[in-house]
């Protein structure tokens, strides 16, 4: 039935009928849904004053308005629910299913330990790790997997704790940046002889917003100069109060180097994690988990340690995380032993993937190795397509618009800072910004430093934006969060930042490019190859030549196209990501083949260009 409605699109008419949408779907995909032409649907929306093209991915409210003028009621649905229907489409869940009360049974609890750089987090790990070793039948040695557990008394029992062995915070919050969480306790790490420090703070921001309880394990009191009571009362001002001074926050004095305290440390755990958590699992069910580390190996392929938080693992069960699937040839413990089961807190080493999973992908057992393999497939197939229809975060730029379109109240920010006075100063004249009523602004972390791949992550979770002050990310920070689509602004003046912030509250920020040159090639021989299309034997004159970069082709300094990429990029036979100055390399401009001796091919970047 076809009505001719919204600006005279012709489109089908709904009637009420329900269509299901993974969020930041296009109008092509909706398209399709409904057996409609996208270009009608296109028009249809212009027509309601929203230009957007087919294959662009948009918003929730977009997809509903216009689904709701055809008559159709739209129902979003977000990446967790498209992959619970994924899952459920074979008969499958995650986390859900854990049976009855009756059969539920008591668990270790898991933990991480975070702190400031040097407060000493390795070093307790290692103290924990060899002054309580589980005794299991004869193991071999030491292995480090990414965790491990121990053994200690409480009263009369006998109890285990996991430990997340991967000291710094990066752990943490990829995982819950991967919507898992698996940790029920952070231990945070505070020298007695130092006191709280940024990443202190920053660790505390993590688990607070993990809604983690935290026990706090004061380090060094052997040395000269330590104060364990300094700490507590630093520590009151972030709501970490201890229990002496009337809070609920234990704090235990401990030195890891000279063993002291640890087994007070491992109690007071035990003590918090059953005061304040209800650590029970289903031990009886197929196992479910999360993947804490991956990693490729020469001679054993993919393994993968992972940590049981329900069911029995078993060598032999068929296995899918996230897009990655196998069946579980064998399992290694924290001592190299192998292992046969694996009951709820327990890490191991899985080997039998058929690909490397990722830290922070849910695992689960399913029936039989070819659901595993559908399943890991249609999320690969999934993953893809998420790709394409780049998801587009909160940006000062959109935030105009997100406001507009009331799909934020607030803009949440994340301060970074060359010294802790500037921070705090632009953190209060932020605060004090006056943008009305609509909008609220929040800090969820302030700290010193440049910006870390934990910043990264708790942008991502928390949607923010990460201001800069005289500082840049650390290595590799900037390109993910460019990929991760997380804005960083840069200022070197109080005044800019909080003026341009101002401005994006008050939606009048617009973007500027410019164009950044990246290396330049020129073309010594032309090799034709009917499969191929030419290729250029170049040599690399300046800066470096990357493999997919945008370039342009220069004869005679003349552009003659300036709409080309390295589509394909070769040192001898073997293909190259990047080819530097002075190297000889080919290049293959994709389907474009007018190419000759002395053309020049340059590279360039668009960038946002930083306000001045
Ligand atoms: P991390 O950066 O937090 O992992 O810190 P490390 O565990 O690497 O410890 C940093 C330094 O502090 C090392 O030189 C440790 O030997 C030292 N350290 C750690 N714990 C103690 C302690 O309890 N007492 C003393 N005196 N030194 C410690």
């Amino acid at each position: 039935m076809q009505a001719p409605s919204i600006g005279g699109a012709i489109l089908p008419r709904g009637n009420g009928s329900v269509v299901r949408l993974a969020r930041g779907s296009s109008l092509s995909d909706f398209a399709d849904k409904i057996d409609a032409n996208p270009a009608s649907m296109v028009q249809a929306l212009f027509h309601l004053g929203e230009m957007v093209t087919a294959t662009q991915s948009v918003s929730d409210d977009i997809l509903e308005l216009l689904g709701s003028e055809m008559g159709y009621d739209v129902q979003i649905v977000s990446p967790e629910d498209e992959d619970r229907e994924l899952l459920s489409s074979f008969d499958l869940s995650f986390g859900e299913n854990e049976g009855g009360e009756e059969d539920l049974v008591a668990r270790p609890p898991v933990v991480t330990v975070m702190g400031h750089v040097d407060h000493g987090k390795t070093r307790l790990l290692d103290a924990i790790r060899s002054t309580n070793v589980v005794d299991r039948e004869a193991g071999g040695i030491t292995q480090h997997i990414g965790a491990y557990q121990v053994t200690t008394h409480l009263g009369d029992d006998e109890r285990l704790i996991t430990f997340i062995d991967t000291p710094g915070h990066e752990a943490f919050t990829a995982m819950r940046a991967r919507g898992s969480q698996s940790t029920d306790i952070v231990v945070l790490v505070v020298a007695a002889d130092d006191g709280v420090m940024p990443q202190t703070v920053e660790a505390i921001n993590h688990a607070k917003a993990a809604d983690v309880p935290i026990v706090v394990a004061v380090n060094k009191i052997d040395k000269e100069g330590a104060n364990p009571q300094k700490i507590r009362q630093q520590l009151t001002e972030y709501g970490l109060v201890a229990e002496e001074y009337g809070g609920d926050t234990m704090f235990v004095d401990i030195s890891a180097r000279n063993n002291t305290n640890i087994d007070g440390l491992l109690e007071s755990i035990l003590l918090t994690a059953d005061a304040a958590l209800d650590l029970r699992a289903n031990p009886d069910m197929e196992a479910e988990g999360v993947a804490i580390e991956a990693h490729l190996d020469r001679g054993r392929g993919p393994v993968a340690t992972v940590l049981v938080q329900r069911g029995t693992l078993r060598v032999g069960d068929s296995i899918v995380a996230g897009n990655a699937y196998g069946r579980v040839r064998a399992m290694l413990g924290d001592n190299g032993e192998n292992v046969a089961e694996a009951l709820p807190s327990r890490p191991v080493q899985v080997l039998g993937f058929t690909s490397v999973p990722g830290a922070g992908d849910t695992i689960m057992v399913v029936e039989e190795d070819r659901v595993a393999r559908q399943v890991a497939q249609s999320r690969q197939a999934r993953s893809r397509k998420a790709q394409i229809g780049n998801r587009r975060r909160i940006s000062l730029e959109t935030l105009g618009e997100a406001l507009a379109e009331n799909k934020v109240e607030q803009l949440t920010l994340i301060i970074k800072g060359d010294n802790s006075g500037t921070v705090e100063a632009l953190e209060d004249s932020l605060l004090k910004l006056d943008v009305g009523e609509e909008v609220n602004l929040r800090v969820v972390h302030r700290g010193v430093g440049g910006i870390t791949q934990d910043d990264l992550n708790l942008a991502m979770i928390t949607e923010a934006i990460i201001v800069g002050f005289n500082v840049k990310p650390v290595r590799g920070v900037a390109e993910l969060a460019d990929r991760e689509g997380v804005d960083i602004r840069y200022y070197t003046v109080i005044y800019q930042a909080i003026d341009e912030i101002e401005a994006a509250l008050k939606g009048l920020l617009k973007p500027e490019y410019e164009e950044v040159a990246m290396g330049s090639a020129e073309i010594r021989e032309v090799f034709r190859s009917s499969k191929f299309g030419n290729i250029a034997g170049c040599i690399v004159r300046s800066g470096e030549i990357r493999r997919n970069a945008k370039a342009r082709l220069l004869r005679n300094g003349v552009v003659i196209n300036d709409n080309l990429a390295i589509d394909s990029l070769r040192r001898f036979k073997d293909d190259a990501v990047e080819v530097r100055e002075g190297f000889e390399c080919g290049i293959g401009l994709g389907s474009w083949n007018n190419i000759e001796v002395e053309d020049e091919i340059q590279t360039y970047e668009i960038r946002e260009k930083p306000r001045s």
